[in-house]
């Protein structure tokens, strides 16, 4: 087991995150500049130091979870002048997989090992330690990295090198936003047809139509139970991280020259949906969006 642990961004992930490392026995140090993050961390038994220096001096791994990529290359900017030699550096956080390459950069230069390793399975599934991390990188570094990912997530997918993390996440939420609102599209011409949702429910999701948004995340209350239309369509998944994902799509669509208009379509919806003040509402509450005319 590696000694010690930084965790740097103990916000509403990476705060559960540090707690299940703590919990599997390591040692962890953590920084945050939330005064909140900070007291919530203490109470899970991290170490919080008062800069994020000081929580990177000795330790073997460092951890961050911060908002974009404009955080992390800043952090890692200043960390990487402060660890020891041949540390390992993840980052966990959703940011662009340009912004993610210059972090593997900084780290190279600095003679550290570096991970790119966003999650999905949102703030239940960082305190559950069931997270799925999609990982960019060297093989020594995964090699290293594998195990302490392991404390915190259920499945750990090497998926290439620098930024290939980032890159499977985005195109992995990139097909969320576009069949979440595919569905809800089908949803409401059902309404309109009179098919009702648990009829179209039981055809559409044990046929060609069936997906994640669908079975697992159904936008109507009623045939999902556990589904965030069941409560409100409180989050869950917020549009607001959906947005973010899908502008992060379409950058790196643009920045590559990949085609890609169903995202840029499933972007322009949200950013729609976010402008009526809707960002903390779950994404699947785009369904009450579309069925008021884009009004709602
Ligand atoms: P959050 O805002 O709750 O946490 C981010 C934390 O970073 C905050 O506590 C903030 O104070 C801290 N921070 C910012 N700059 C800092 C700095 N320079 N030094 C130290 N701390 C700093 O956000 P979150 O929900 O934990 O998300 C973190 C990342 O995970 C984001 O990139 C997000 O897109 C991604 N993500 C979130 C979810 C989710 O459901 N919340 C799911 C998957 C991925």
């Amino acid at each position: 087991m590696a000694g010690s642990i930084a965790f740097i961004g103990l916000g509403n992930m990476g705060g559960p995150m540090a707690a299940n490392l703590v919990k599997a026995g390591y040692d962890v140090k953590g920084f945050d500049l939330s005064t909140e993050s900070r007291e919530a961390a203490i109470a899970a038994g991290v170490s919080v130091t008062s800069s994020a220096v000081d929580a990177v001096r000795d330790a073997d791994v460092v951890v961050t979870m911060l908002p974009a990529g404009k955080h992390v290359l800043s952090v890692w900017t200043e960390l990487t002048g402060a660890v020891k030699p041949a540390t390992l550096l993840i980052d966990c956080s959703t940011i662009d997989v340009e912004s993610a390459r210059q972090a593997h950069a900084l780290a190279k230069a600095a003679g550290c090992l570096s991970l790119d390793a966003p999650v999905s399975g949102g703030t239940v599934g960082a305190a559950a330690g069931t997270l799925t991390f999609m990982v960019g990188g060297a093989d020594e570094a995964f090699a290293r990295g594998e195990p302490i990912l392991q404390t915190m997530g259920k499945r750990i997918v090497h998926c290439g090198d620098a930024g290939s993390g980032q890159a499977a996440k985005i195109c992995n939420n990139m097909i969320l936003g576009i069949t979440m609102a595919g569905v809800c599209e089908a949803f409401v011409l059902a309404e309109k047809l009179g098919l009702s949702h648990q009829a179209l429910f039981d055809v559409a999701s044990t046929s060609s139509g069936q997906c994640w948004s669908i079975n697992t995340y159904c936008p109507v209350p009623g045939p999902v139970p556990t589904s965030p239309a069941n409560n409100g369509y409180k989050p869950g998944f917020a549009a607001a991280l959906m947005l973010k994902d899908l502008m992060l799509s379409q950058e790196a669509a643009k920045a590559s020259g990949a085609t890609t208009e169903m995202g840029a379509h499933a972007a322009d919806l949200y950013t729609r949906f976010n402008e009526l003040g809707h960002g903390g509402d779950d994404f699947s509450g785009l369904i009450n969006f579309l069925r008021d005319n884009g009004r709602g």
